[in-house]
């Protein structure tokens, strides 16, 4: 069963690359979450105990949540340490590109990683990778996070004996986050079986949970008490819920990167609501569209249309370069072009 989702032909020519190669960067995409981290926390301490040479290289910080990840230290954040990162991607022989599946959900990083003659590698879960753009895929949209992809090059090229807690620690991270603690994309039962390895391996899952849920500050929970009485709106006709956040309330309640993470799912929890839209304006006239369905509800295809952006089909975001007005203006319009999906 764990032989599943990466086709042999694609582990053979990858377990060629490693072999080949001794130079490798791995990159995630900007606004890195639980599973971007985590996975290329894993992919870089696995190929280092390969004795390979290994870098992670992300687009901008990730959330002070994820800090206690092993090596998370390592991280060189290009918005911080572009010279560094450009160094390193250009140095590279092999970028692995996990956890996105487009150069634009790089941000400026993206610019550098196209200019670069390294091969570029795909291990990546989201729908539609952009092909010609890789000279390798591994794309599986069944997975429920890349970190699950992960999990499996590594058993597959090297036995579950080569699974170091380090890297057990780091893969479980990014499952958990990416199926929101199993919540949902997350009912194969080998997703199961992996996660028993991961514990066989000495993960404390009870802990992971704690240090990254745990780990609110209090501007956080303030914020949350704020947009759920006063921000959030629930078009009960509709099935739907709207929450924003202007760039001043940002300052207001002085959000920190990582403080908005998951308030987005919140509405989910009133019964009926199948659909929720969380815009938050990270700078003046620059809109962050986070999107969340259950069920059947298609958010990457209403992502596409109306905010520019994708994802998969229960969780999709996007962006607006607009006013806070014409974003709610956006989503009212796209609510109701999906009426049909969103009521019946
Ligand atoms: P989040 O709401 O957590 O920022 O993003 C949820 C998911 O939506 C991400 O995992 C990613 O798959 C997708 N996503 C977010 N923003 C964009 C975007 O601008 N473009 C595309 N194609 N996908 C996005
Ligand atoms: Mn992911």
């Amino acid at each position: 069963m764990l032989e599943w989702l990466i086709p042999q032909a694609q582990m053979e020519a990858l377990r060629a690359v490693i072999d080949e190669n001794d130079k490798f960067v791995v990159v995630a995409h900007k606004n890195p979450d639980g599973d971007a981290v985590g996975s290329s926390l894993a992919m870089m301490l696995y190929l280092r105990s390969l004795g390979k040479t290994a870098d992670v290289v992300l687009p901008n910080a990730f959330p002070d949540f994820l800090t206690w990840l092993p090596s998370a230290d390592d991280v060189v954040v290009y918005e911080t340490a572009a010279e560094r990162a450009c160094e390193l991607v250009a140095a590279a022989q092999v970028i692995l590109c996990l956890d996105f599946n487009s150069p634009s959900r790089l941000g400026p990083l993206g610019e550098s990683l196209c200019s670069s003659s390294a091969q570029k590698i795909l291990i990546d879960h989201h729908l539609y990778p952009e092909e010609g753009f890789f000279s390798l895929m591994l794309s599986a949209p069944e997975a429920c996070s890349t970190a699950e992809l992960v999990y499996r090059v590594i058993y597959r090229l090297s036995s579950v004996q080569a699974l170091s807690l380090d890297v057990a620690q780091a893969i479980y991270t990014g499952m958990m986050t990416d199926t929101g603690s199993f919540a949902y994309a997350s009912n194969r039962k080998d997703i199961y079986l992996i996660v028993a390895e991961l514990i066989a391996a000495g993960v404390d899952k009870d802990l992971i949970y704690r240090r990254v849920f745990y780990n609110a500050s209090t501007s956080r929970l303030r914020l949350m008490g704020y947009v759920l009485y006063k921000k959030m709106k629930i078009y009960s006709r509709m099935n739907a819920a709207l929450i924003t956040l202007s760039y001043d309330e940002l300052m207001h309640f002085k959000v920190q990167k990582g403080d908005t993470e998951g308030l987005v799912n919140m509405p989910l929890q009133k019964k009926g609501v199948r659909f929720s839209c969380f815009l938050r304006e990270e700078l003046p006239g620059k809109i962050n569209v986070s999107l969340r369905s259950v069920g059947d509800f298609p958010c990457n295809t209403l992502a596409a249309e109306y905010f520019g952006g994708g994802g998969h089909k229960n969780a999709s975001g996007g962006e607006v370069h607009d006013t806070m007005e014409a974003a709610v203006e956006k989503f009212v319009k796209a609510m109701n072009a999906y009426r049909k999906e969103l009521t019946e």
